[in-house]
């Protein structure tokens, strides 16, 4: 598999229901995805668009079918490491906004840095970090229901970008906005795009596919027309320099995303 392969579907399948009941989100689907595309899914509803990005992003499984993201196949992997591996490596965007309502948006931009290995304090200040991105740093202390509908997705998205995923995924991230605040999102998406991250995004706006480099129409759970408006060649190259985790910012967590608790360690190494 070529290195720039980042996500390959093989033969998915997710069925509904048994016998009479039985039915395809998903038949036989396959897909390839590079670094550094922008796709735009489109289709009617119901045609399975919501149920491809789910298996994509690690909350939905496939009955069937082969799901390698670089190059390691997932589909079969546990609850536990599927939740893991979606925290570390993708970047979730949704027509709700999907903010927990009782949390001030700081914390709700820093909920996806708990399996990171950063302590609190360390993940406030990337969440504080992300947010000045979006124009948002004097509103950290807000709750959503305090922004307008284009600020909380703006929060969403600083929350998607937050762990500096592999993938993100955006399902209709418009779809309740006014044209204004999509123009704003969708430049904000763009920019991203630009920095060579990977983009799958569902719309049923044909004006914005003008911000893909890749459009897929579906149809009844496969893929229609599937066309490329930029040449791999001139896909946006991914920022390979990354910013080191400071040595004393980094503690390793257990599995629960918590601290070693020091007493344990006191107590163990008495013995
Ligand atoms: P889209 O996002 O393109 O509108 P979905 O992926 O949500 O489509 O749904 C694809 C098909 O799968 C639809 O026919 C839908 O009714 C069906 N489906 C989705 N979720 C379930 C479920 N939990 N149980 C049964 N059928 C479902
Ligand atoms: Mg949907």
């Amino acid at each position: 598999m070529s290195e720039n392969v980042l996500i390959e579907l093989k033969g998915l399948t997710k069925r509904y229901g048994y016998g009479d009941t039985e039915s395809f989100a998903l038949k036989d689907f396959n897909l390839s995805v590079k670094r550094g595309e922008f796709i735009m899914i489109m289709g009617p509803s119901g045609c399975g668009k919501t149920t491809l990005l789910d298996i994509i992003g690690l909350i939905d499984r496939a009955t069937n079918g082969e799901y390698y993201l670089n190059g390691e196949n997932v589909a079969g992997i546990s609850s536990r490491r599927q939740a893991k591996l979606r925290a570390k490596k993708i970047g979730f965007i949704f027509q709700n906004f999907n903010l927990i309502d009782d949390l001030p948006i700081i914390e709700n931009v820093s909920l996806p840095l708990v399996y990171s290995g950063y302590t609190k304090t360390s993940r406030l200040k990337k969440a504080s970090t992300a947010l000045k991105r979006f124009h948002l740093e004097e509103r950290e202390y807000y709750l959503p229901y305090q922004l307008s509908g284009g600020q909380q997705q703006r929060v969403a998205i600083a929350r998607a970008i937050v762990s500096d995923p592999e993938i993100i995924l955006a399902d209709e991230p418009t779809g309740n906005l006014d044209s204004r605040s999509s123009h704003i999102v969708m430049e904000e998406l763009k920019t991203i795009h630009e920095e060579g991250n990977t983009i799958i995004m569902v719309t049923h706006n044909p004006a914005l596919t003008v911000y893909a480099t890749r459009v897929i129409n579906m149809l009844d759970g496969q893929i229609d027309t599937d066309i490329k408006t930029v040449a791999d060649a001139n896909l946006p190259q991914p920022i390979s320099v990354k910013i080191k985790k400071k040595k004393d910012e980094f503690i390793s967590l257990n599995d629960n995303g918590e601290k070693p608790s020091k007493k344990r360690k006191k107590s163990r190494r008495k013995k």
